[in-house]
């Protein structure tokens, strides 16, 4: 017998302990103990569900459609996404994977690329996962900084680049600034992908919310076919708690996640499968027409108080908090007089601004402008 029993902590992995997620958590944990928040931290879309895509989830499990499916998703749903991504992007796109979420998607696409000591490049602000997920598969986050524009800019990024660096990941648009890759940018990434020879990640699932791009999203995957696209269903149509994203890109790639997948996630929820390819047919102009009129509004509210960079995409906007106070200073304010925001430092290694997500009611983002500009005086 050991001589000291061990602590129920004491079983858990360096692995595990290496990811911190307190600063979200904390969020979090302040917004269950207010009262009628102004809540304007949320990452999903404020309308439900398309309702024949709630149907048809209805029709799928009454039809029994509840076994598991094919690891890489149903047939149907498959060649359609095929179909539309290879007429996007202007040629075949080969096998698509349904992934459980996008999130599913990015786990599989790293664990598939990255060795132990493998650096993956992406911009600073960042969605958390990235660098969470890198932690886990042992290789290296390499944040670059972004400030105070968001944009791409390629002499920052290849200043990162190593002979260790395997990916380079893009978010467009972005979760948390709104930020809209122009096509010059995307070219730019293209380069320094081609030039070092990396594998490029593009994380896309805001595509259906652009608000001033004209002629669809500026996709590497168009240019460059050593690229992962990572899309998928959780805010296009409103179902984060579906489960539902999709990835292509090279064979050999799609084909090493799959294996992943099927050890661990298996496959994407059977009935929900269904739905989605009935949802791909619901017009969703109205919602992003919507969200344009929410981010002007969100602008119009914001921009006398604060330093904020126009988004253009997703339903984020990253204001600058006001000179002298930190952007978890900032937010503990806000959240003291009813108004939740999320500290920039939950997205990057710095603290300066703070997202706001206008993916709420005007009512409730008018008041939380006005709330915030009070504040910032
Ligand atoms: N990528 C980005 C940039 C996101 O903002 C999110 C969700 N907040 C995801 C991926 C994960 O989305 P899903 O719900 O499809 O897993």
């Amino acid at each position: 017998m050991a001589a000291k029993m061990r602590s129920p902590a004491d079983y858990v992995s360096t692995r595990a302990l290496g990811v911190d997620a307190s600063g979200i958590r904390k969020v979090f944990d302040l917004a269950a103990r207010m009262k009628d928040p102004i809540n304007l931290s949320i990452g999903l879309p404020d309308f439900d569900v398309p309702e024949p895509a709630k149907l048809a989830a209805i029709e799928a499990i009454q039809a029994g459609n509840n076994r598991y499916t094919q690891t890489q998703g149903i047939a149907p749903l498959r060649e359609r996404l095929r179909k539309e991504l290879s007429a996007e992007f202007g040629r075949d796109v080969g096998e698509v994977l349904i992934t459980s979420g996008v999130s599913g998607g990015l786990f599989l696409a790293i664990l598939a690329t990255i060795n132990p000591g493998d650096e993956a490049v992406f911009l600073d602000p960042y969605f958390v996962m990235y660098k969470h997920l890198l932690t886990l598969a042992g290789g290296v986050a390499v944040p670059v900084d972004s400030y105070p524009d968001f944009r791409f800019h390629p002499d920052r990024v290849e200043r990162a680049i190593t002979p260790r660096t395997k990916l380079l990941i893009l978010n467009s648009p972005s979760n948390p600034t709104g930020v809209v890759m122009t096509q010059a940018e995307v070219d730019a990434a293209v380069d320094l992908a081609r030039k070092h020879d990396l594998l490029l990640v593009s994380d896309e699932i805001y595509e259906p919310f652009l608000y001033d791009a004209q002629g669809g999203l500026p996709s590497a995957a168009r240019a460059y076919d050593k690229t992962i696209v990572l899309r998928g269903f959780s805010k296009s149509h409103a179902m984060t708690g579906w489960r539902l994203g999709y990835a292509v890109g090279p064979d050999a790639i799609i084909a090493q996640m799959t294996k992943l997948q099927q050890y661990t996630y298996v496959c994407a929820p059977s009935p929900l499968q269904y739905a989605a390819l009935r949802a791909m047919d619901v017009p969703m102009a109205d919602a992003v027409a919507a969200y344009r009129r929410k981010r002007d509004l969100v602008l119009d509210g914001l921009s006398k108080r604060f330093e904020v960079v126009r988004p253009a995409g997703a339903f984020y906007i990253f204001p600058k908090a006001p000179r002298g106070t930190t952007a978890a200073e900032f937010a503990t304010r806000a959240i003291e007089h009813n108004v939740l925001v999320i500290p920039g430092n939950v997205f990057s290694e710095r603290d300066s601004h703070f997202r706001i997500s206008y993916a709420t009611t005007d009512e409730k983002l008018v008041q939380g402008c006005e709330i915030l500009s009070a504040l910032a005086q």
